[in-house]
């Protein structure tokens, strides 16, 4: 087989499956391929026994105003999938010094009370505590771009010292650095996160879509062959092939297919060393990728439970011990475990009733861990989360009627190449640290003519499949601008 296209797409996650659509939708013959059955990467719904659900916990922020929406809008799609943000939908859980958690009240179909105010009640900020933490998110929420462009180089630990900030603010930060980047707080770039700050100050949190999260994804797949395009599944990308220093197409198991300009969602690491090859590029940026540091993983259990325990879509519960700085994480790595880690459960069908069998509930539960797929520890991790569980629900352990594990080393084998040691299975992609954010960030065009990278490494900002999804966008953008450029030469 020997095909040409305008451009391939190296991979259907939320940045592959944006940018093809757009580029399709665009005038470009666009070809997307995927080496999974279905769209949706790390994010991907899948389903079994009558139970639709993620392979872990997926929700998505901002749940308004988010570049989902944008994209599915410009495809004309939005009747495919409905964006889900019902009010009251998460909950905080703060523990406190001690680790005491208190329950929300069951949810009601009533606008509940939500935002700061709801914040300032679960941290229990007292009315010392009130004017610091005040001036602080009020700073965050309000501060403008180029202020916040000017805090690439700083963390968020250092931001945070400008301000008296109390202690149960503190660790608020320090598991949202954990939950929202899989980074520690004392590496966050402070500009990434003040950014995110005000899109969820703006349009909210913990947004979920009918069908699966993942059906995001697969709408924009979709949408790559209704606007004319190609989705090809099941077709693992070996090699992108460059010729004359300049990318010319790709080499799959299903045959070769030609294009100028080919878009790689596999990851910058395994895209540079092992899909193009180190000796195409010069050896400063071989050593330069090869530096780049992956956000941490997330590991956790699925629990499929015989009656509904959960009346929230999603809960996250964490105290002054438990969210991870760097100091704690290699204390945890050397087998010295907190007291409690950050919890974070979802519950598709909490958001979408058709998502689980009558009278049943599949829970998504995960914390922080190492994004090695060979990383020995998974045990300690995933006792101390069952641990946990059986704190903050009791109940769980007499209706789980099955539960099944999951670490980094699957997050590696569903999505990203293991091609450089202790990389791989990282829950995101490449940190969003300082040195790599902002003016920092990795560029979406590679130094290889006609190569560039969308997803979560390059050419967004954001939470997770958002920051994919606005790579998509930005990445579909520079790609059109090559694709009309090369047009007018000939
Ligand atoms: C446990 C866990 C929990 C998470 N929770 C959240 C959350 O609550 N909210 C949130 O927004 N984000 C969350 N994330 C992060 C989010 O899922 C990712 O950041 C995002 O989906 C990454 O999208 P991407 O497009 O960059 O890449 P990926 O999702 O990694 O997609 C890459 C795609 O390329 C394909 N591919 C790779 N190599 C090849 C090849 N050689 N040939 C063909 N195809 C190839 C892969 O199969 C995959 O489909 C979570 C991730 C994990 C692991």
């Amino acid at each position: 087989m020997d095909e040409a296209f305008d451009a391939i797409v190296v991979g259907a996650g939320f940045g592959g499956s944006a940018c093809a659509a757009l580029l399709s939708k665009r005038g470009l013959k666009t070809l997307l391929l995927e080496k999974n059955a279905v769209a949706g990467g790390k994010a991907m719904t899948m389903s079994k026994e009558g139970f639709s659900y993620e392979f872990w916990p997926v929700v998505g922020g901002p749940s308004l105003h988010s570049q989902f929406h944008a994209v599915l809008k410009e495809l004309d799609m939005e009747d495919e999938v409905e964006l889900l943000t019902p009010p009251g939908i998460g909950a905080l859980l703060y523990g406190g010094s001690a680790g005491h958690y208190e329950m929300p009240p069951s949810r009601t179909e009533d606008q509940e009370e939500e935002g700061a105010l709801a914040l300032v009640k679960q941290l229990g900020l007292t009315a010392e505590e009130l004017p610091q933490a005040g001036r602080l998110f009020a700073d965050m929420t309000s501060m403008p771009m180029e202020e916040i462009e000017k805090l690439d180089d700083v963390t968020l630990t250092e931001f945070l010292s400008r301000y008296e900030v109390p202690q149960s603010v503190y660790s608020y930060f320090g598991m949202w650095s954990n939950i929202i980047f899989v980074v520690p707080i004392d590496l966050l770039a402070a500009s990434e996160a003040i950014r995110t700050h005000q899109d969820f100050a703006k349009g909210g949190a913990m947004r979920y879509s009918s069908g699966g999260y993942g059906r995001v994804a697969e709408v924009f797949a979709k949408a790559v062959e209704r606007y004319g395009g190609r989705v090809i599944t099941r077709a693992r990308v070996e090699r992108i092939m460059v010729e004359e220093s300049a990318a010319s197409g790709v080499v799959t198991e299903q045959g070769t297919f030609r294009a100028p300009i080919v878009i790689s969602n596999a990851g910058l690491q395994p895209t540079v060393l092992r899909l193009v090859g180190e000796q195409h590029f010069d050896k400063a940026y071989v050593s330069y990728v090869k530096g780049l540091i992956p956000s941490w993983g997330i590991m956790g259990l699925r629990y499929f439970l015989s009656r509904p325990v959960f009346d929230r879509g999603a809960y996250i519960a964490f105290a002054d011990g438990s969210y991870m700085d760097t100091e704690r994480f290699l204390k945890a790595k050397a087998g010295e475990m907190p007291e409690d880690v950050v919890t974070f459960v979802v519950v598709p069908s909490v958001y979408d009733d058709t998502l689980a069998p009558e009278g049943k509930q599949c829970a998504l539960v995960g914390t922080i861990c190492s994004p090695d797929p060979d990383a020995p520890d998974a045990e300690m991790w995933w006792g101390k989360l069952e641990e946990m569980v059986d704190k903050l629900w009791p109940e769980v352990a007499e209706c789980t009627e099955s539960k099944e594990r999951y670490s980094s080393y699957h997050v590696s084998t569903l999505t990203r190449d293991h091609v450089l040691p202790g990389q791989g299975g990282e829950c995101i992609g490449l940190a969003q640290i300082v040195g790599q954010c902002g003016s920092d960030k990795p560029s979406a065009r590679s130094p290889i003519r006609g190569l560039f990278y969308v997803g979560c490494d390059a050419g967004g900002h954001g939470c997770g499949t958002h920051q994919a999804v606005d790579s998509g966008v930005n990445v579909a953008a520079l790609v059109e601008r090559e694709h009309l450029t090369r047009a007018s030469m000939v």
